[in-house]
């Protein structure tokens, strides 16, 4: 490992600390080019104001002092351009963004895990480009943007192959994925029949390992991929996402880029999903989304099981039919999907979070089962599962019925 040159660059400037800062446009306009940028008014090219990744809020939730790079990524425009981003951080060589063993794993409690996942960036070069089909949520499970997240769910199961305290990789070979996706979209041609992931387009979830919504504070990835899929009349992106970020607003998806927001009732979202933005911002948000050119879907999920578990879903139902306008309602649809927790994970909680445990654990209604990785995931049983489905959509047909479920798992 070694330190890394940062590319030249005159607007820099020195702050009085002497560390080196910039004011200009470097990640205001000029990174999210590689899309099509328009006002939030909507009229293309007009000028935006400052972008909310440059915001306190943003940088509260990701304050990098750390890149670990893959010597190409770091030589690479994308990987140069998120180095330009973070003018403070320290650049250090790494030889594969799969090992960096000061970075990955589990020890630790949730304050280092934090710090990490603010602090500290990696930069990698996706090398196996692959899109696997799925079926439920989407058709296809693209190679997405990056993988790891900055934020800290207690049940999430994304960094389950680098430990639960990994930082955010960013695939800087962002052209060849989506070259990869262009070549894939062409290989199918028109979908012919309507299935539960879209009456019309091939599905591909472009989040499967990352919040896309935070990879977008942090480059253009996310931009260009939209900006693709809009070009794209067979496919549509799709993703998941607890983040309200108003860049993502300065897009032009054309429809063709779904936005999933995660909703959960607020005390569990508060006990649950750290750092993540309120669920009542989410649900705020999205009309905006919409009006911006995004579908606006909803992921009920996870569905905890805990005593009055019902009556407070019924609640945040009720809320999204009061505050969402028709529009939204008109084209929304839900995934339902309960709960799944995992053994390693449960042991790892309850030195940070035991709270958490008190309604993830719940061996009275869980079975466990080894997963192809070894570990043990725990679900609901399926009696338990099939009846927890059966309320929230009873839930769904009384409060919230122009919802449609488009599957529940
Ligand atoms: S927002 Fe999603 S990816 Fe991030 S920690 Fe939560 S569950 Fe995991």
């Amino acid at each position: 490992m070694g330190e890394h040159r940062r590319p030249d660059d005159s607007s820099r400037s020195r702050t009085a600390e002497g560390h080196e800062d910039r004011t200009d446009t470097l990640f205001g306009l000029e990174d999210l080019r590689s899309g099509p940028i328009r006002s939030p008014a909507g009229s293309p090219g007009s000028p935006v104001g400052p972008l909310f990744r440059d915001s306190p809020a943003a940088r509260r939730l990701l304050s990098v002092r750390e890149i670990h790079a893959e010597p190409a990524a770091a030589a690479s425009p994308r990987g140069q351009e998120i180095i330009a981003r973070f003018p403070r951080a320290r650049i250090i060589d790494v030889d594969s963004h799969w090992r960096i063993p000061q970075l990955h794993g589990n020890a630790g409690n949730l304050e280092r895990w934090v710090r990490i996942k603010s602090e500290v960036l990696v930069l990698g070069e996706k090398k196996t480009l692959a899109t696997r089909p799925n079926g439920r949520s989407a058709d296809w499970i693209a190679a997405g943007p990056a993988n790891g997240c900055a934020m800290a769910c207690a049940y999430c199961y994304v960094p389950r192959r680098k430990g639960y305290a990994n930082p955010i990789t960013v695939f800087t070979n962002i052209e060849a994925i989506i070259a990869h996706l262009a070549r894939h979209v062409a290989r199918q041609g028109p979908k012919q029949e309507a299935n539960q992931c879209d009456p019309k387009a091939w599905v591909y979830d472009i989040g499967e390992n990352s919040d896309c919504s935070v990879d977008a504070l942090i480059s253009g990835n996310v931009a260009d991929l939209v900006n693709a899929f809009a070009h794209w009349p067979t496919a549509k992106a799709s993703f998941a996402t607890k983040f309200v970020n108003p860049d993502l607003l300065l897009l032009d998806p054309r429809g063709r880029t779904r936005i999933r927001f995660s909703v959960m009732p607020p005390q569990d979202s508060r006990l649950l999903d750290l750092r993540t933005s309120p669920v009542q911002e989410r649900i705020a948000a999205a009309a905006d989304f919409l009006e911006a050119g995004y579908e606006v879907h909803f992921n009920l999920s996870p569905v905890v099981v805990r005593p009055g578990w019902e009556a407070d879903w019924g609640l945040l139902l009720e809320h999204m039919d009061d505050v969402l306008p028709r529009a939204v309602k008109d084209q929304a649809a839900a995934e339902v999907i309960t709960l799944t927790h995992n053994r390693d994970l449960h042991e790892l909680n309850l030195a940070w979070h035991p709270r958490a445990e008190d309604v993830l654990w719940r061996p009275d209604l869980q079975q466990a089962k080894r997963s192809e990785n070894g570990s043990w995931n725990v679900r609901y049983r399926t009696s338990e599962k099939a009846e927890a489905v059966g309320s929230l959509q009873r839930l769904i047909a009384a409060h919230a019925p122009w919802l449609r479920v488009r599957y529940a798992f």
